[in-house]
């Protein structure tokens, strides 16, 4: 089945979702809501439109308490301007963006105590922006790449450090594909070293387990026994890390 838009009826409410088929073995239809409010279905194989539908209806009231939840948080993201004085975050922590305006040949992106200082020679919203997201892709790289190097050590299942990709995702913080190429977000990086730990445990626990069956999630508790907790602070701050 492809991916496709369906849609539930909740009261006077509509609430598109859609439909994707579960990657593994999995036998139960899985919903997700992700932080912007997208309804993901994840159906095995042998689901018919008319199980889906039923699966779905029955978790009505779960599926819009949760989309109302995420939109209302996304509301209340400001619109970013990059401009001086916006809050910058990295690993975890806040820094407070300084723009300068520099000849072209000084053009340069620094960490200086609690600033991000962004020179540059055009100051406009969408120069400071592509800037400061290929510094974040720049950090992200190399401490993405540090991490899944210490915990695929620390798993007994990597027979060498898994290979990962960077790429800009709207609603997902990493994948791993059944070939085993894990794809992180860059926006990540914006998050604790906790919460990047969990996703990178997150995504290695599926090279062995395909799927978000229970032995995955067995998988994932023996990894990280607290990973509950870290996903929970996570997605509730994801909104924010996913602005930009
Ligand atoms: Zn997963």
């Amino acid at each position: 089945m492809a991916h496709s838009e369906h849609f539930l009826r909740y009261g006077e409410v509509v609430i598109p979702y859609k439909i994707k088929p579960s990657a593994g073995r999995s036998e139960s239809v899985r919903i997700h809501v992700h932080p912007d409010g997208i309804v993901e279905v994840e159906v095995p194989e042998s689901a018919s439109q008319a199980d889906i539908s039923k699966a779905v209806q029955k978790r009505a009231r779960w599926i819009y308490d949760n989309v109302h939840d995420a939109k209302k948080r996304f509301e209340h993201v400001l619109k970013r301007e990059y401009v001086s004085g916006e809050q910058i975050l990295y690993l975890g922590r806040r820094y407070s963006l300084k723009v300068r305006q520099v000849p072209r040949e000084e053009r340069s992106v620094k960490l200086k105590g609690a600033l991000l200082e962004v020179a540059h020679n055009h100051v406009s919203t969408a120069a400071i922006r592509a800037r400061v997201r290929a510094w974040y892709r720049m950090k992200a790289q190399n401490y993405f790449a540090q991490r899944i190097t210490v915990i695929a050590s620390r798993l007994p299942w990597p027979q060498e450090v898994p290979s990962f990709q960077l790429k800009e995702m709207k609603t997902r913080w990493g994948t791993c594909a059944a070939g085993g190429l894990i794809t992180l977000n860059p926006f990540l990086v914006r998050a604790s070293r906790e919460s990047i730990d969990y996703v990178i445990t997150h995504e290695l626990c599926h090279l062995r387990e395909h799927n978000h069956s229970p032995d995955f999630f067995h998988l994932l508790s023996r990894s990280m026994p607290q990973w509950e907790a870290v996903k929970r602070s996570l997605d509730e701050k994801a909104e924010i890390i996913l602005n930009d």
